[in-house]
């Protein structure tokens, strides 16, 4: 369960966003995006006014999951500040530097520039306001996460992995970054993905590809919460793919499991 924000420090930037939630993962590839996006549809579903900030500047997806690759978001002056208006899809108000990059081009910025993207994403954003505002952090532990966390007053922060002993390793540096005392953002939680595939024929079986439990296990190894076990869904990454998150639909399982993690959040 989120706690109130701290009030005062660090400085109150977006003051009328009531919870700020960082996503991370230690690895890549682990579906961070996937779950970013989904939880973020979820929690729209569930009448919370939500944003997404796409932070993963190297690789942004939100754009490709949202089907929102040609938006262009309004650039506007509003009581004589410049404002960055966010393009709007199932509920869900988001930036990417995804948004202002040709989609072919690499994003070749050395750490400065990007933290500076970022930050401008955050500071001219016409956000309003928010009862969440989730952001899709890089994979790892960078520059961004310190800024972020330096500039932001993050509520709380979720890390994604898969069940596999590599990405497992990853995650645990992930939740240590965030518990580190220069930095000490509380762990909402953590999300397995990829916990198992279950083949259309054979309904009653598991198989667990990426190993069992891996993430549920570190959860309780670590004493933070678990917000959910994402089995391999076919749906889910052509969802992705095409721009229409699971989540949306509801009457799914798949889309039941991301209401079931946003019900976990708030
Ligand atoms: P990350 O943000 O960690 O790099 P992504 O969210 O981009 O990872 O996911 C990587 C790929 O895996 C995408 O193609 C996505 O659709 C797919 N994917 C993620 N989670 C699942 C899942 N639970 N079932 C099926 N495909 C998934």
């Amino acid at each position: 369960k989120i706690k109130p924000r701290p009030k005062a420090e660090p400085q109150k930037l977006l003051p009328e966003v009531k919870n700020i939630v960082a996503v991370a993962s230690g690895k890549g590839g682990v579906g961070k995006s996937t779950v970013t996006s989904n939880l973020a549809v979820a929690l729209a579903k569930a009448g919370y006014s939500v944003g997404l900030l796409d932070a993963d500047i190297f690789g942004p997806s939100v754009p490709k999951m949202f089907k929102t690759e040609e938006d262009r978001p309004l650039l506007d002056k509003i009581d004589g500040r410049d404002r960055i208006i966010p393009v709007e899809k199932y509920g869900v108000k988001m930036l990417s530097i995804g948004y202002f990059v040709n989609p072919k081009d690499a994003t070749i910025w050395r750490g400065a520039m990007a933290t500076n993207a970022i930050k401008q994403l955050i500071t001219e954003g016409n956000w309003g306001a928010l009862d969440y505002l989730l952001i899709d952090l890089p994979p790892g532990t960078s520059d961004i996460h310190l800024t972020m966390v330096q500039t932001l007053a993050i509520s709380g922060a979720i890390i994604v992995t898969t069940p596999q002993d590599v990405a497992l390793a990853d995650a645990i540096k992930g939740v240590s970054m965030f518990k580190s005392k220069n930095i000490n953002v509380p762990i909402l939680g953590l999300v397995e993905n990829m916990a198992w595939f279950t083949p259309a024929e054979l309904p009653d079986n598991k198989y667990y590809i990426f190993g069992k439990d891996g993430g549920k296990n570190l959860a309780e190894e670590l004493e933070v919460p678990l917000l959910g076990q994402i089995p391999i869904v076919q749906s889910i990454r052509e969802g992705g793919d095409h721009g229409e998150p699971a989540a949306l639909n509801q009457d799914s399982v798949t889309g039941n499991a991301f209401a079931d993690m946003a019900t976990r959040v708030v």
